[in-house]
């Protein structure tokens, strides 16, 4: 048997070492376009950053390595032109001498990823760059040292945009992030992202919202950046990071099916309409296993868990992909951030019945020093109970909760099942009751009407409503450093001597600093008859907002006159 795989990266290369572990006598053949093969691309932005500091830990495999030990063929600088679905064969460039020939195939492995979108403003010019492969990376990285860029701008902030920034700024040049919407990482809801958006600028990074590129201009050695509002800015360094789409171009010429939105539509065993041509990684579209709906998906998991499935069935071991919940993290200067499934903006587009758990608890028991907070945003359907998605933000333990909440999610396990998940603990590392089995109790207590939610988006309505009490139960100290507008203060401790300074008949909305002693003060409250609500996500997530939609602000008045926030 032959197989030829087109790309040689995340799933194509999985796809050959799995099919040489099941088959030792197949010919497999990769034609790879980049001059690189199996490289690390999740890596390419921290070798720019000198985090990783040798461009031979971004290539650990070659040609000739993969040879050695796997017997593989692997021909870089190769690029496939076309298929010939009928005569099983493709044309292929050698790009060095741009020589063709054919290639015939048994079974052939469409790998061949996604590309960086390149909008209409978009100019060839060396300070304008996007990032994909090694060459790519190369390229910026030899600008940088040849011609020391003080200020570079980031066109587009998703994962690839803000890791760039990060590792420019690191380099200690001068970083700016233009970005059309009104808030970085779309992934993340607006109350989320208001940590994500401090600590950006905290960092002393230009970030520029709503702010839309019309075109770009080399002018005395600098890329001239201009903006709708007409408003011009000069810097050294461009990377243009607004997005990727499949690399479909083979398979529509070929005929195989795709999708709306350009993807290759792949059965669960990763073939393709032709069954002879299967297809792997960020080209296919992948299963949403919360929506069952088909989606575009752009992750390293997929593509090559996905890899290992086509060898599988090729090797006559049925396997099936199971689809994905997208889950993902990236670290945002010293934040990790990470999310999966929905978020709540997708809940509403959906449609769906969903509650929605905030909590920002300690990343290991706050007695054992270095224990910093993290906040846990948990999406969960009210109809069956089932997990829909997660985020989370802070600085420690946001990895092992994440995976943990995708894995209970993945096995269709119930939110409340959260509380008995019986999960690794010592001081240095959690809590007796773990984070995640916090997210199980509450989900409990709320769907056993024990406590009820207010959420930040409720405050302005309530706030103008006189027949209802705000009520703070912080300590006097934390409510004279900040509060909310119109919340009146009785320190929790306090409380059961003073509830006859509330009236019995108004409803009274309670926050503290994250979220507990409201809900003990909703306690107290209730069982004294009042009702009561909980702010979920506590003053911290409040403030965290609050300043983010100032800095929002802010940040759109600066894309109109390039102040520096
Ligand atoms: P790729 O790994 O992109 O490989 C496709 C290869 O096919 C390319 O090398 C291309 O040159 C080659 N090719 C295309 N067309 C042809 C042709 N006609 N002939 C020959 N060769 C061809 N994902 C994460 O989960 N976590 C991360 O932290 C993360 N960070 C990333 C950072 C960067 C800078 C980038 C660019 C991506 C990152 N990703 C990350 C995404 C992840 O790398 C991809 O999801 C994954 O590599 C997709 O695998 P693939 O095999 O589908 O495509």
């Amino acid at each position: 048997m032959k197989i030829v795989i087109v790309g040689g990266v995340a799933g194509g290369a999985s796809a050959a070492c799995r099919l040489r572990r099941l088959d030792e006598f197949a010919e497999i053949v990769i034609f790879e376009r980049s001059g690189y093969v199996s490289y690390a691309n999740c890596g390419l932005p921290y070798y720019i950053g000198d985090i990783i500091p040798n461009e031979q830990n971004l290539t650990l495999q070659t040609p000739f390595t993969l040879f050695k030990r796997f017997n593989i063929c692997v021909k870089v600088s190769h690029e496939v032109v076309d298929i010939d679905p009928i005569k099983k064969e493709v044309k292929v460039v050698n790009l060095l001498n741009n020589e063709e020939f054919i290639e015939s195939y048994d079974k052939l492995i469409l790998s061949p990823g996604a590309k960086p979108i390149l909008p209409y403003f978009y100019i060839e010019n060396k300070k304008v760059c996007s990032l994909r492969t090694v060459e790519d990376t190369l390229k910026i990285k030899n600008l940088i040292n040849e011609l020391k860029p003080q200020s570079a701008c980031i066109i587009g902030a998703g994962y690839v945009g803000i890791e760039m920034a990060e590792n420019l700024h690191n380099l200690g040049i001068k970083t700016s992030i233009i970005q059309l919407d009104s808030q970085v990482l779309n992934q993340f809801d607006f109350d989320m992202v208001s940590f994500i958006h401090q600590e950006i600028l905290s960092k002393d990074i230009n970030l520029m919202l709503k702010s839309k590129v019309i075109s770009l201009e080399e002018v005395d050695n600098k890329i001239v950046v201009t903006l709708e509002n007409n408003n011009t800015f000069a810097t050294d360094l461009v990377i243009v990071s607004v997005g990727v789409i499949p690399e479909n171009l083979l398979a529509k010429k070929a005929s195989i099916d795709l999708d709306e939105k350009g993807c290759i539509v792949v059965n669960n065993n990763m073939q393709t309409s032709n069954p002879d041509i299967y297809a792997v990684g960020d080209v296919v579209s992948k299963l949403n296993i919360i929506t069952n709906e088909f989606v575009p998906s752009f992750l390293a998991g997929a593509a090559n868990k996905q890899g290992r499935i086509a060898a599988n069935n090729i090797c006559g071991i049925i396997d099936e992909y199971q689809g994905t919940l997208s889950t993902s993290i990236l670290k945002v200067f010293d934040l990790s951030c990470a999310s999966f499934g929905l978020n709540e903006k997708m809940c509403k587009e959906k449609g769906l019945n969903y509650e929605k758990i905030i909590i920002s608890p300690m990343s290991h028991a706050s007695y054992y020093p270095g224990g910093k907070v993290l906040t846990i945003k948990l999406l969960y359907n009210k109809d069956d109970l089932s997990i829909i998605g997660s985020q989370i933000v802070g600085y420690d333990g946001v990895d092992k909760r994440i995976d943990v909440l995708a894995t209970a999610s993945f096995l269709k396990s119930k939110v409340i099942m959260l509380k008995d998940l019986d999960l690794a603990y010592a001081p240095p590392y959690s809590s007796a009751k773990d984070p995640v089995n916090f997210l199980g109790f509450i989900a409990e207590n709320i769907e056993n009407n024990l406590v009820k939610q207010f959420y930040y988006e409720d405050l302005n309505k309530l706030s103008k409503d006189n027949n209802i009490i705000l009520l703070d139960t912080r300590t006097s100290f934390e409510y004279q450093r900040g509060s909310a507008a119109g919340f009146i203060h009785i320190p929790l401790d306090e409380l059961r001597s003073r509830l006859d300074e509330l009236e019995k008949n108004k409803k009274i909305y309670v926050m503290c600093q994250s979220g507990l002693r409201s809900y003990l003060a909703c306690r107290i409250l209730n069982q004294y008859g009042f009702e009561c609500y909980n702010f979920a996500g506590g003053y911290r997530l409040y403030s965290a907002i609050y300043n983010s939609e100032k800095l929002v602000k802010e940040a759109y008045d600066c894309g109109k006159d390039f102040k520096k926030i």
